[in-house]
């Protein structure tokens, strides 16, 4: 942005103070593949009370644009800052800004400045590395200076969290031009002149071929991914779907792309892996099953007998069928809802508590251990802590003494009031794979700036639950892949531990779910995959969570199962067409509806040809016009 001018000695030159944009700083993979990068890109100025004889249809013709937009853009800078430089059109690509830059000595008014716009090679990874737009003035007082009105800053996701490192300083330079606007060189020889400081770049923990393989999978579904390495919290994957293509939001069609994703009914800008919040379902009870082996509620060969449900009172928690669960094991294995239902009562209700508001807080403060109910600090705004509702919450519901285990049965099986989001899910499944701790999950592993380096503010928890408790829980959940209920997520050659699950949608069809670890000993890689009303977590989210993890650990698909991974590639649930890229012209828009109303006369007319043949009793005359809906009524065309 250019400042107001500076008026020399010699009348006729000025000087200019113009500010020179830092390189914002690169985004890398965890292999050093770029996955964003800054590209050229031109804002052009113009000077409205030195501007005569302006040519507007030449200009138009050189920038690509309409008339209506230039007369519009004029008087707007006429009535709010005649005298100096102002931006008549930003970001311009520059293949467009190369066509102006031949002609600019016909607009002596207009000037230009450089600035970069943000690149995503891979197209994707739009909800983890999120955008930048236009400051505010509310963004500018808080900018301690920094920013000034028509600056740019990260709002959303990595951009906005890390934009005081990635921005870089900006520099400024002073130069001399004559009245024309021709440059003249620098004022006392760029004494006070100021380099840019260029922004750091940022090593995430992300696996690039990971991220486009989880996004391809998840093309035309609802839902997320979260991939992440045990061992140190960092996040292989992030998926949120439906997304979109990230270089929508950079340039100059930003605001278009922006309105259109705003308003689809999918909300593709809902960051679905931290804010959409689900009932867990089934992936709850591996924990649970952790806090009834640790408390000794009942030990690791209780045995169950499942009538197919669990009754309290007149209500009945349904199970898949009856069956005998003789360990915790089985009971994971066959997700029996009964079996959890018991445990969980049994907890809260154990003689060692009190009342069953305490043993129910005994509940809760293990629970959360596992990441339930809180922020767990990822590196990106805006996470919701999801639900495990507290003493406290029930207190006020039910009144205090009034309530017991039966009263919150749903809970056990991850129901009810419970909620999580898709990173708690995961870092729930890290937790059993690390058999009992986690590291604050984070999209950073480093920033570097030549041979400095910075790192993210990481902290390990642990949960209070003997290791031996584990190695039961991972065994069962073993099973469930090997011979349970997510059989058909069996990865060749990679023990693959998990818990399909199936959350209700009072709404309509109930959500799939699975998450796992693999592999088994020494994981590598914790998983979380929900599919919005896709039915039975087996349907969709396990076989894209078992060829997530196959690609992650075997760097290919094996022949064998292509065609599952060809299948969850063409499952479409919604339409992945969103409606986005370069807008209409008002000229595209005219000949549109002009067509459109073409097609409804010839429509309207074959229809009445055909009802008026048929009154003669003659045939129906030759269809020869595209006939989309034959069966309609008269008040359906007459739009
Ligand atoms: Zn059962």
């Amino acid at each position: 942005m250019l400042t107001p001018e500076y008026k020399m000695k010699a009348h006729d030159n000025v000087v200019k103070k113009l500010n020179i944009y830092p390189s914002r700083g690169l985004i890398l993979d965890r292999k050093g593949r770029v996955m964003v990068y800054n590209d050229a890109s031109y804002d052009i100025l113009v000077q409205w009370n030195i501007t005569k004889n302006l040519d507007t249809l030449k200009l138009c013709e050189v920038l690509n644009t309409e008339i209506a937009y230039v007369r519009k853009k004029l008087d707007e800078i006429k009535r709010t800052t005649p005298n100096k430089p102002t931006p008549f059109i930003k970001l311009l690509d520059a293949q467009t800004f190369a066509r102006f830059q031949e002609h600019l000595y016909e607009f002596p008014s207009f000037s230009f400045q450089t600035r970069t716009v943000r690149r995503f090679p891979d197209k994707d990874g739009a909800a983890v590395f999120g955008y930048l737009s236009e400051v505010t003035k509310d963004n500018i007082a808080k900018s301690g200076g920094y920013y000034e009105l028509g600056d740019y800053m990260g709002t959303t996701g990595i951009e906005q969290y890390y934009d005081s490192l990635l921005r870089g300083e900006k520099g400024y330079s002073f130069q001399v031009v004559d009245v024309k606007n021709t440059y003249k060189g620098k004022y006392r020889d760029g004494k006070d002149d100021k380099a840019p400081i260029a922004g750091w770049d940022m090593i995430s923990g992300l696996d690039a071929k990971l991220q486009a393989f989880g996004e391809k999978l998840m093309q035309g579904k609802v839902g997320g991914i979260v991939a992440i390495e045990p061992a140190t919290g960092e996040i292989l994957a992030y998926v949120s779907s439906p997304g979109y293509d990230p270089n929508l939001l950079t340039g100059r069609y930003r605001r278009h792309n922006f309105n259109v994703l705003f308003n689809n009914p999918y909300k593709p800008l809902l960051n679905r892996p931290i804010q959409a919040m689900y009932p867990p379902g089934s992936t709850f009870k591996a924990a649970a099953a952790l806090l009834t082996l640790q408390e000794n509620i009942h030990g690791e060969k209780w045995a169950w007998f499942c009538p197919g449900g669990y009754r309290v009172g007149n209500h009945v928690v349904k199970c898949h069928g009856v069956h005998a669960i003789p360990d915790v094991q089985s009971a994971l294995q066959h997700s029996c809802n009964s079996y959890f239902c018991k445990v969980y009562n049994d907890f809260i209700m154990d003689s060692t508590f009190a009342t069953p508001a305490i043993g129910y807080q005994k509940w809760w403060d293990m629970m959360s251990e596992f990441g339930y109910g809180k922020k767990l600090g990822v590196d990106l705004f805006g996470e919701k802590r999801g639900n495990l509702p507290t003493v406290k919450y029930y207190n006020k519901v039910f009144g205090e003494g009034k309530w017991r285990a039966a009263t919150i049965i749903s809970n056990s099986i991850g129901q009810g009031e419970v909620l999580a989001t898709p990173l708690q899910i995961a870092n729930a499944m890290a937790i059993i794979a690390n058999r009992g701790y986690y590291f604050t999950p984070k999209i950073c592993r480093a920033f570097i700036k030549g041979n400095q380096k910075r790192y993210p503010v990481k902290q390990k928890y642990a949960t209070n639950i003997d290791s031996v408790y584990y190695r039961f829980v991972v065994d069962g959940l073993e099973k469930v892949v090997q011979q349970g209920t997510a059989r058909g997520a069996m990865i060749p050659d990679i023990t693959f531990c998990g818990k399909t699950g199936t959350a209700q949608n009072p709404h309509g069809k109930d959500h799939s779910i699975f998450s796992g670890f693999a592999p088994k000993d020494n994981p590598k890689i914790a998983i979380a995959v929900f599919v919005e009303n896709a039915g039975f977590g087996a349907t969709y989210a396990a076989p894209i969570a078992s060829l997530m993890v196959e690609m992650y650990l075997h760097d290919s698909i094996a022949k064998k199962r292509i065609p599952m991974q060809e299948r969850m590639f063409k499952a479409h649930i919604i339409s992945d067409d969103l409606g986005t890229g370069i807008p209409k012209t008002l000229q595209e828009l005219r000949q549109d509806s002009l067509a459109k109303e073409k097609a409804k006369a010839d429509r309207t007319k074959y229809i009445e040809d055909s009802i008026k043949a048929a009154k003669e009793k003659k045939p129906s005359p030759v269809k020869n016009t595209k006939i989309e809906n034959l069966d309609i009524k008269k008040e359906d065309y007459q739009e």
